[in-house]
């Protein structure tokens, strides 16, 4: 089957307003951009798409740069959504392959928040009802600054490119929290493209005067959100797929609040 052809769309429970800004009208985007294609190995064609909640899991096989969502307005989709995706298309595509490059403070702001734009959009790919795990105020606060929040950490991870489709090329998992044992109020998602792996870890709203603390540094995982340290690509270990369910749905946040 060819999967450069048809474009795949979403429809279900399709919102009325746009999830950014409530504006009109909704327009087309595609979830993965088209341009992403220079980057995959075209004999590798596996997207594995789980999204699991805190109760229930469901989970989707799709072509990656097919599917589309109709569920933003044209001003945010021309305007900085377009622009995040410039940010991060000269460095991004060198990311997915394992090549050789450089991230500066700069590059890793841009790729957290080119990663939860790409999450946010891949949350409507599911049926309304299977949606929640990301609330909708953290579509409106994303819109409002364009970057994940101060009570969100981002981390970037490396794996070997995939050599047949035996591994998924693209991977996409998002696993809600309860806080209190009730409301979802914390969620992770994973991003994997190639040989890049982006999480993007909402905590709890952090207390004024509080911060999380940044993850460490590890050989196969370092922070990008916040981050001042330049990252030098690719990693020197590469985290084995088999890892991915302990890495995307840990039993717990596991996270620091420290003064700020
Ligand atoms: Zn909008």
């Amino acid at each position: 089957m060819d999967h450069a052809t048809a474009d795949v769309l979403y429809g279900f429970g399709m919102a009325k307003v746009c999830v950014f800004c409530g504006g009109t009208p909704l327009t087309k985007e595609h979830v993965l951009p088209r341009w992403l294609k220079v980057a995959l190995d075209p004999r590798v064609q596996r997207h594995r798409y789980i999204r699991l909640s805190v109760d229930a899991v469901r989970h989707h096989d799709a072509p990656p740069l097919n599917e589309q969502v109709k569920v933003v307005c044209s001003d945010c989709n021309s305007g900085w959504m377009n622009q995040l995706e410039e940010n991060v298309r000269y460095f991004l595509p060198d990311l997915i392959r394992g090549n050789l490059c450089t991230l500066d403070a700069e590059a890793q702001r841009a790729l957290a928040a080119w990663s939860l734009k790409t999450m946010l959009m891949f949350q409507h790919t599911h049926p309304a009802d299977a949606r929640g795990v990301i609330p909708a105020g953290d579509f409106t606060s994303f819109h409002e600054t364009c970057e994940p929040t101060r009570s969100m950490l981002g981390r970037l991870g490396f794996m070997n490119y995939p050599p047949d489709d035996a591994v998924p090329l693209v991977d996409t998992q998002c696993q809600g929290y309860s806080a209190d044992g009730v409301r979802r109020t914390a969620w992770i998602t994973t991003l994997k493209i190639g040989c890049m792996v982006v999480q993007i870890i909402r905590a709890p709203d952090v207390a004024a005067g509080k911060r999380l603390a940044p993850f460490d540094f590890l050989p196969s995982l370092r922070p990008i959100w916040p981050t001042n340290e330049l990252i030098e690509w690719p990693l020197p270990a590469a985290i084995p797929y088999e890892m991915m369910p302990a890495l995307a749905h840990p039993d717990d946040l596991d996270l620091t609040i420290v003064p700020a």
